[in-house]
Parts: structure tokens; sequence; C-alpha cells
């Protein structure tokens, strides 16, 4: 018997252009409140209803001025002008500033009509009806412009953009109540294989293994506010995985078959995939290491995602293809992983050409830089695996890098 083949190979740029490109966003938009929406992705572009801060503000304690009227002012030469009024922090002022006036302005308050700078309160003295000025300001000094942080009708959410603190914060100021969202996808997982039994199985025999994936899974998409539910075991058994696979379909938007997307005689992920729906299978085994068995099919219009066993490459695969499917579907516009910086190697790692890799790392800080450790190892897998602060990802085209050089550094669970 020759050897058996991955038939529908891709890279992951294949899978992140040719079957991404696949995957239509679900578009069911609801309405809910501000309070609600971290997480979730806009379903329209909110402007600004006012500018922001929405009023010129004095970003220091002092007296707001005309600015033309400290022209010249020094220690020795100061600038005198009429005490007018008090502004305090919520108050508007009682009336505009004219000219040769100054006004004592408190942090964050609002400069009065007329006013176009504020002089720190270390360069005045106050003597009773005036105010003397020992340094010049120019204009706009120490004010916050009314509109320097937003204008009006600028965009301050748009559609496609998954909502985080910042885009709260926007709205809270702004007083918006309520957005439209696209609502979370719903995931069902199915785990198979005759070895797998649940994780809490008293009367396990030590040759049986317990589902840690499809728990894990569960706990991490809902962390990120996805919805998931197991939909059990399955025995390897072609007919019992298409009636599963077949029924969950009828619930979720998207599907995970967790172990069983390898190539052996016992495998039954693709030829379900294939009996359940239409086109069936695009892509079975992707040029990634770890994560390489993973199966990416489309059956009527759902993604259905065959993930490998290993928890390793289960992890790798899930962090990498998994989530801008589920990302995609919701409608958002970035959906690709991000490097959220680059690391240095702390020693060699090497790589097989052709196939981008992924190597779990612990980071360090030293000498003003972010060092990475490798922790690749054939025998430590799943312990290695909660060790690691995430993993760096090397290019299909080379063979490894050599410590002291850079790599892009993905966390695994934290964060998109
Ligand atoms: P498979 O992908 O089905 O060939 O499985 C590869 C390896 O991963 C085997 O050693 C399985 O025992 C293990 N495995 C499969 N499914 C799971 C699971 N749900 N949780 C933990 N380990 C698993
Ligand atoms: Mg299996």
């Amino acid at each position: 018997m020759g050897e058996m083949r991955f038939l529908k190979l891709a890279t992951l740029q294949q899978v992140y252009s040719e079957y991404l490109r696949l995957v239509n966003p679900l578009d069911r938009v609801e309405q809910i409140s501000v309070l609600e929406s971290l997480g979730f992705v806009s379903a329209e572009d909110i402007p600004a209803r006012q500018d922001l801060p929405g009023f010129n503000k004095s970003l220091v304690d002092g007296y707001a001025v005309r600015a033309k009227d400290t022209t010249g002012a020094s220690t020795s030469f100061p600038a005198v002008l009429h005490f007018a009024f008090e502004v305090k922090v919520g108050e508007e002022p009682k009336r505009p500033l004219g000219q040769n006036e100054a006004a004592w302005i408190a942090t964050g308050a609002m400069l009065p009509i007329g006013a176009d700078a504020v002089v720190m309160a270390e360069h005045t003295q106050r003597f009773g009806e005036y105010v003397e000025v020992m340094k010049p300001v120019a204009v706009g000094e120490n004010v916050f412009k009314k509109d320097d942080d937003v204008k009006l009708g600028q965009l301050i959410v748009t559609k496609g953009v998954r909502i985080g603190p910042g885009h709260l914060q926007l709205m809270f100021q702004l007083g918006i109540q309520r957005l439209k969202v696209f609502r979370r996808v719903s995931v069902g997982v199915i785990s198979t294989g005759d070895e797998i039994v649940e994780p809490f199985e008293q009367n396990k025999s030590i040759a049986q293994v317990r589902d840690s994936n499809s728990y894990t899974l569960e706990c991490w998409l809902k962390s990120l506010g996805f919805r998931i539910e197991r939909v059990g075991l399955c025995r390897d058994d072609e007919e019992m995985l298409f009636k599963m696979l077949k029924d969950s379909m009828k619930n979720h938007d998207a599907i995970v078959i967790v172990g069983g997307s390898s190539i052996g005689t016992r495998d039954f992920t693709e030829s379900a995939m294939n009996r359940s729906g239409k086109p069936g299978v695009i892509f079975h085994g992707i040029l990634m290491q770890p994560g390489k068995p993973t199966v990416l099919g489309l059956l009527d219009g759902k993604p259905v995602v065959g993930l490998p066993g290993n928890p390793v490459s289960f992890t790798v695969s899930a962090r990498f293809v998994l989530l801008p499917i589920l990302r995609k579907l919701e409608g958002e516009i970035d959906f690709l992983p991000k490097p959220v910086g680059m690391v240095k190697l702390a020693r060699n790692v090497s790589s097989r050409q052709g196939r981008e890799h992924f190597v779990r790392v612990r980071l360090f800080v030293r000498d003003a830089q972010v060092w990475a450790e490798p922790l690749e190892s054939e025998t430590a897998q799943v312990s290695n695996l909660a060790m690691a602060d995430g993993v760096i990802r090397l290019p299909a085209n080379i063979e490894g890098l050599y410590a002291g050089d850079f790599a892009e550094f993905y966390p695994l669970w934290s964060g998109w």
C-alpha cells in the first residue's frame, strides 16, 4: 500500500484568502445597550453627535487670558490684567472675557468666550483686583480645544469593528445608549475518537484519553463571547459522525469536529463532511506545524472545521484557522491574527522548509528587549502549552532562525 497523502493541501495564506473568501458574514443584526456591547462587532457606522471635549478646556490651574494681552510679559515687566471672575469645573463662565482681563480657571474647566490661552498659576501673582502675568502665552497654550479629540460627524465606531474598551469610552462620552451589532456566532463542537471519554468520567481505563480539547475550546470561546455547545462524543464511525454533524448543522452557525482529521483508515472527518453538504471539503491539510491535519469544509454555506486531536495542534489550529473564520462569520473586517510585536530569540529554532512553524515560547525582558525562550519539545506537549506565553511564527520559506533573530509573537489565548 502506497503512502497516503493529503490531496487538498493549502498554505495558511490560501486559507486566509481562498477559504475565507467563501465564508460569508451571517449579517444578523440586533440592537443592544452599549453596556452589553463589549466584544460585539458593530453593524453600523456611528458618527459623533457633538465635538469632544465639547468645550475649550483648560489643561492647568491658572488664568484664562487673551494671548495678545501677555505679549512681552516678563518677571521684571509683568503684564497687568484686571481680575474678572472665577471658572470652576462643571460650570459655564459667567460672561465673556474682555480685553486686558484674566479669569481664574481650574484644570478641566471651560474657557470663557474671548479667552484663547491659559497662563499657569506659577507665572502669575494676584494683587486684589489685579493679576500680574510674568510670562507670555501663545494662542492655544494650555488649552484643549473643543474639537481636538473628536469632531462633530466623525465616525467613532465603524461597521465591522469589534467593540473594545476605547469604543465604550467614546460612546459613553457621547451619550450613546444603544447600537446595532451582529449577533454572536453559535458554534457546535463534536469530539471524535474511540479512546476519548468525558474528562470527569470516573470508571476510565488508563488507555482512554480525557476530552480536553472540546472543553478547553468551550471555555476559551466563551471568554471571547461566542456561543458554543459541546454536541458530544462520537465514535470513530463515519455513519455516527455523519448523523451528529447533520444534526448539529441545524442548530449552529459553524461546526468544529475534533480528531479524525488526518488521512488514516480510522479518520472519518473528511468523508462525513463530504456527505453532509455542498460543496464539501475545500482544503484538507494546511502547510503549518503544528496543526497540519486540519480540514476545512463549506457545507451548504456553513463552515465546518475539522481540527486535529493532538492538543498542541488543536490549539494552534483553533487560534490561527478557526478563530479567523468565526470572526469573519461575525462580520468583523479585520479578522486575521495580528502579531503583537517582534521578539528576539534566546536560542536557535529549526523548522522544515515549506511549512509555517508556530513555536511555543516563554517571554522575558533583558537589556530593554523582549526575548523569547522556545519551549518546543517532542515529549512535553500539553505541559509546554500551559507554560507558554504564546507562539512565534516562522515563515514557510526558511529552515529556522538563529539566536538573536527576530520573530513575530502572537498570544495564544488572550485577545484576538
Ligand atoms: P486524532 O486527531 O484523532 O488522530 O488524535 C490525535 C491524538 O490526539 C490522539 O492521541 C488522541 O488520543 C488525542 N485526542 C483526540 N481527541 C482529543 C480530545 N478531544 N482531547 C484530548 N486529546 C485528544
Ligand atoms: Mg482520533
